[in-house]
């Protein structure tokens, strides 16, 4: 990408960001879906920031894409919530593994916003442990068959396509169960969606579990080999938590910005309350946290492109991996305690989600959940300086 499609790229996301804010505003307090954020992403042309522009992207590297997701962090984690759903986890994985047939025929129509795409790895008894999944295929002619339920899906209710993970429904005595992954069309009789609506923060934005009842996915729809599936999976996940610490990242800016502006206008005991010395000690937290999510977000970024420029190095891509781990459990902390610190500089208006702290503070907190709980990415961490042996899974 040349540094005048990176400046014209930054610049549109901007323009979309602008021009979503009343609509996410609105929508947010109405607790309904913002029907806006696929129709201004096309005219902003956003949608598909990653897929190179041969497949109708704009072929972004990583730190390009992650200051872009940065800048839609601001406007609220469910706005950039649907941004990791369509590009980083939804169209990463096809991306990365799928076949000619299957980029030219989901690419450039999730770039136009006429697919949307989704990631549907979790089931209600398959969390932290993806491998404890009960969802199984079996192969019948020229289809697979899928059966099971997915849960917690981003975009799962709007999603026109859903990478799917399932293992072999039969396996032959003594070969090992191995998990493969799917493209699956929701547009058939085999999916059946519910939206997700008793939830904690991110009114405007859509999650939902499925089931996939006898769901039938061509033979092409296969993603990468039978049994690389898991792979698929982690190998997502790095993309994926790359774009939940720049949402974090944008949610930081987003609190200082507020914080600065009205501290400096708020008045209480006779002057501003930016001059009071406990109220500078929250910006001076939130400024630091800013300072250091941004260095962390920005060096799992030049991993992620290095690593993406050389395929074949898994130290490159190691290094990518566990920077991405460091860069989301970072980042989600920070930005929890920002909003908290930003909530609380509000005073009562604070708690009000009619103010962006309250909202932010409310939508940040599955940051610290998906993509890799807090307490998964530190055994993670703490087996990357331990060593392979002390691999809490093993
Ligand atoms: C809003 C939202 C959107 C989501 N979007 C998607 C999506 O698009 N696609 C998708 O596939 N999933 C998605 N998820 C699911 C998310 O990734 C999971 O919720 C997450 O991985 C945790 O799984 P779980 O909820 O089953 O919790 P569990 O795995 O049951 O964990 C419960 C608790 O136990 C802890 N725990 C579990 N195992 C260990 C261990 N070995 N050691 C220490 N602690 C442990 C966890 O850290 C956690 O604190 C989403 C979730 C939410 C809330």
């Amino acid at each position: 990408m040349t540094t005048a499609e990176q400046t014209k790229l930054l610049a549109d996301v901007e323009a979309f960001c602008q021009d979503i804010r009343p609509h996410e505003e609105l929508c947010y307090v109405e607790h309904r879906f913002n029907d806006q954020v696929v129709p201004l992403g096309k005219q902003h042309n956003i949608l598909g920031m990653l897929t190179p522009v041969e497949l109708g992207g704009r072929g972004a590297d990583a730190v390009t894409y992650l200051r872009a997701l940065a800048r839609i962090g601001r406007e609220g984690t469910g706005v950039r919530t649907f941004f990791s759903g369509h590009v980083s986890i939804g169209a990463y994985p096809i991306l990365t593994w799928g076949s000619e047939y299957l980029k030219q025929r989901y690419l450039p129509a999730a770039c136009r916003g006429e697919k949307i795409l989704a990631f549907g790895l979790t089931e209600p008894d398959a969390g932290s442990n993806p491998l404890e999944m009960t969802t199984t295929y079996e192969r019948q002619g020229d289809k697979f068959i899928l059966n099971g339920v997915k849960y917690l899906i981003s975009n799962g209710g709007i999603a026109d396509a859903i990478v799917c993970f399932g293992y072999p429904a039969n396996v032959p005595e003594g070969a090992q169960r191995r998990v493969s992954a799917f493209v699956v069309d929701t547009n058939q009789p085999g999916f059946k969606v519910e939206n997700l609506t008793a939830k904690m923060g991110m009114f405007a934005a859509n999650t939902a579990m499925f089931e996939l009842e006898n769901a039938e996915v061509p033979v092409a729809n296969l993603l990468g080999q039978e049994g690389e599936g898991f792979r698929i999976a982690m190998g997502t996940l790095v993309s994926g938590r790359l774009s939940v610490a720049a949402g974090c990242l944008g949610v930081i800016e987003d609190c200082l910005d507020e914080v600065v502006n009205y501290t400096k206008e708020r008045h209480q005991h006779g002057k501003p309350i930016a001059r009071h010395q406990l109220v500078q000690d929250h910006i001076a937290a939130i400024e630091m946290h800013r300072v250091s999510t941004e260095a962390m977000v920005m060096k799992a970024a030049a991993a992620k492109d290095a690593a993406t420029a050389n395929p074949t190095d898994n130290e490159l891509a190691k290094k990518a991996d566990i920077l991405a781990a460091q860069a989301k459990f970072f980042a989600s902390n920070a930005a929890w305690d920002a909003a908290d610190r930003a909530v609380q500089t509000f005073g009562g208006r604070g708690w009000s989600t009619l103010y962006r702290p309250g909202r932010h503070l409310v939508d940040v907190r599955v940051c610290r959940i998906y993509e890799g709980t807090d307490e998964i990415l530190k055994l993670k961490i703490a087996a990357s300086v331990l060593g392979k042996e002390f691999e809490a899974f093993k």
